[in-house]
């Protein structure tokens, strides 16, 4: 060993003796942190799924790819930050001697040429996600990015890091090359070889890039290690049991968000029948209480903003974003962590844990973070502003795209629960909502005894529950198809086109209430239970002896159709649901209905939210539009998984939209920006947004917003009187 290699390796020793204290230092914190929220046992079932699902989804990069050019350069850094780990391993070897390598691979030629390889595409990746980044810089002309609010320096460290990592892995080997120390053959390493050829003979280049490479990385793992909340890099290693205990591992990929998490408290979901919010947690008051898997999310986001950017809030102008909301909650639970371990906190009923010794030799900031309300204003000082929290639509497309698999959904309704029923704190316009789902069973308030006014008129009998002997389909109406006008000509299409195919189908008629889709978003989840516990019931005694898979639902609202499908399981109600553009789509593929004359005047389809990206049912409403429209369907720019909201979904329909554009109004344009005549929906709460979107454009008379039934009802019966006035009922 020379004087080189002895100072080389005293430098790599330290540096990385320094660098592994603070690392371990780091995850003991962070772990500390993580374990302050709530059980989750559920996170724990499944393991074998659960690792499945995470080794999928991140070797497969099933989110990233989604996103073309960046995915693909994401995947050679992630597969290079893991195989080229191997190489800076490696540098430890050759600090200490100049032809040092790893032990036994590392004079495989196959390892010099995977290590070439990956070397080479991982050097590609991160210079494409340097220049995207730049691209994309909050601050360049042209207004908000997806990265508006990320840490922007902590992105360009890391990225320089592993591209000096990179840099340096070849200077190494170039050196081997031109001190004749280096094994492997130019066909296996040609970049090496053409790096050793421009560098000189020097002997202790190899030992000096070495120790450059390891104080590079270990720089990386010391800043990090002193920044716990720098995402972008620690989701390397936190992205892994994020996924792994991710809500419903084993729902096909595919296959939808599945049901809103339920109210747990210690872990355990809420009876209502004997909760008591002095001893049980009422949704989330306090950081702490979520659960532990709900700080592991917002440990691990890497505020790459691709939640941000399809988020209908923050796109219309609105102060929510995803991405900031759980930077917000992540800043928060580490500041206000030290405060916690000393053993703080508020007990239910609001008293302090800690006793004055206790507390006596806290860091003020830690105190100060302590006495932040969760929920606030900026004068109060809040975490989280309440035109954030009530801003979400719960239209799952922060969900949908974010690559380590946050559940912002479920953290935005568990601080909405808490704001309902502890502190009846919401919009006051969506007062009236609940009260009259409380006391009439349908947000409208409507008398129930007018549910099945829809059916006036039609020429035919719609069958009820326990009048017919026998029915295939439950017919669930839903409240806006019984007393919304638009949304009953809906009902009365698919109605008539049921019995146009000779489908046996019953209502329930005045039997039905409320699915509580509304109540549960909003947070109300005493009513959502109640209206769902009474449902469950009805609809058991409606299907009484009947197996699972004949238990046989459509539903004309893809909010109902989502609460009955995922939710009511959770109460005892197992139930096969459809929406009706699948059955009516199967109804037209099995030949049972007949369209006989193509709608023309261009069509565009507007995917709801809660039948698309909830449920995955993207290709129904379209086969059934294929089928009954003249040409082909013309597809929106935000379609299918992309699908921008309507602005109804998450009770915003109740509420008022008082900040920045209508989210209606951005839709409708995007919609009559493709010059199709009408837009095709598959639920009442769209097709009212959507209405009012285009009337308030003045452009009622140019553009029609109807549902895809009544779309199809127009092609297999033409000469029946349809349109759009309410007084002429479709089928009647
Ligand atoms: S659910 Fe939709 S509206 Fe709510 S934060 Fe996510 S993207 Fe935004
Ligand atoms: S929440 Fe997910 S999608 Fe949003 S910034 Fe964080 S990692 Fe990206």
């Amino acid at each position: 060993m020379g004087s080189v290699q002895i100072v080389t390796t005293i430098l790599a020793a330290a540096i990385t003796a320094v660098a592994v204290w603070l690392a371990v230092r780091a995850v003991l914190k962070m772990v500390a942190v993580i374990r302050l929220g709530q059980p989750a046992p559920e996170r724990f079932t499944d393991k074998i799924t659960r690792a499945r699902t995470m080794l999928v989804e991140t070797a497969g990069h099933t989110r990233m790819l989604k996103w073309g050019v960046v995915g693909a350069a994401h995947w050679f850094v992630m597969v290079g930050f893991v195989v080229l780990s191997l190489l800076v391993l490696e540098a430890y070897f050759e600090v200490v001697t100049t032809d040092g390598g790893l032990p036994i691979i590392g004079h495989w030629t196959i390892f010099g040429l995977v290590t070439e390889i990956i070397g080479v595409l991982g050097l590609v990746g991160i210079l494409v996600l340097m220049a995207i980044r730049l691209r994309n810089r909050p601050t360049r002309p042209g207004g908000r990015s997806r990265f508006t609010g990320s840490t922007m320096w902590q992105g360009y460290f890391v990225e320089w890091i592993v591209l000096l990592v990179l840099i340096f892995g070849f200077v190494i080997r170039g050196f081997k090359v031109a001190t004749d120390h280096f094994e492997f053959p130019v066909w296996a390493t040609p970049v090496s070889h053409a790096v050793g050829a421009v560098l000189p003979a020097w002997a202790d280049g190899v030992s000096v890039a070495a120790a450059i490479k390891i104080i590079i990385s270990m720089t990386w793992l010391i800043v990090i290690s002193l920044n716990v909340t720098m995402g972008v890099a620690w989701h390397r290693f936190l992205a892994f049991p994020n996924i792994f205990f991710k809500r419903e591992p084993a729902r096909p990929a595919g296959s939808g968000l599945g049901a809103l998490r339920p109210m747990t408290s210690q872990g355990k979901p809420l009876d209502f029948e004997e909760a008591d919010p002095e001893k049980d947690q009422f949704g989330v008051a306090h950081v702490e209480q979520f659960t532990w898997k709900g700080l592991l999310d917002f440990s691990t986001c890497t505020e790459c903003g691709r939640c941000q950017s399809q988020c209908p809030a923050w796109n219309t102008g609105k102060p929510l974003s995803p991405k900031l909301l759980v930077l917000s909650l992540r800043d928060h639970a580490y500041a206000k962590a030290p405060y916690l371990l000393a053993g703080g906190g508020k007990d239910l009923t609001g008293e302090e844990k800690a006793t004055q010794a206790q507390l006596a030799h806290l860091d003020v900031l830690a105190l100060a973070e302590a006495d932040k309300p969760l929920i606030g204003t900026a004068e109060e000082g809040g975490v989280i502003d309440p035109d954030v929290l009530w801003s979400c639509t719960t239209c799952g497309a922060c969900v949908e795209q974010c690559p380590v698999d946050i559940e912002h959904v479920d953290h935005i309704v568990d601080m909405r629960r808490y704001q309902v029923l502890i502190e009846s704190s919401f919009p006051s316009e969506a007062g009236v909502m609940l009260r009259n789902l409380e006391n009439k069973g349908n947000p409208w308030g409507a008398p129930q005894n007018t549910r099945e006014d829809w059916t006036k008129g039609l020429d035919f009998e719609v069958p009820r529950v326990g009048e017919v002997d026998d029915f295939e389909y439950l017919f669930w109406v839903g409240c806006a198809g019984a007393f919304e006008d638009r949304a009953k000509k809906t009902t009365r299409a698919v109605a008539t086109l049921l019995n146009e195919a000779g489908v046996s189908f019953a209502i329930l008629g005045e039997g039905e209430t409320c699915s509580g889709d509304p109540a549960r978003r909003i947070g109300n989840e005493f009513v959502f239970q109640m209206l769902a516990q009474q449902n469950v019931e009805t609809l058991n005694e409606a299907f009484e002896g009947r197996e699972k898979a004949k238990r046989k639902i459509v539903a004309t609202c893809p909010h109902c159709f989502n609460t009955l499908g995922n939710e009511y399981g959770q109460l005892g109600g197992e139930f096969e649901v459809v929406h009706h553009t699948q059955l009516l789509a199967h109804l037209v593929a099995t030949g049972k209905l007949t369209p006989v004359q193509p709608v023309d005047g261009g069509v565009t389809y507007h995917d709801p939210c809660y039948l698309g990206r909830h449920n995955r049912v993207f290709a129904a409403p379209r086969e059934v539009l294929g089928d009954a429209i003249e040409g082909d369907l013309t597809e929106m720019p935000r379609n299918s998984e992309r699908s921008f909201c309507c602005g109804a979904g998450g009770a915003r329909m109740w509420m008022e939209e008082k900040i920045g554009k209508r989210i209606n109004v951005d839709r409708v344009e995007e919609a009559m920006a493709t010059g199709a005549r009408t837009v095709a929906v598959g639920c009442p709460f769209c097709s009212t947004m959507l209405n009012d979107g285009v009337n308030g454009k003045g452009a009622g008379e140019q553009v029609e917003v109807i549902d895809v039934a009544s779309v199809l009802l127009r092609s297999v019966k033409p000469q029946q009187p349809q349109g759009g006035k309410e007084t002429t009922p479709v089928g009647g």
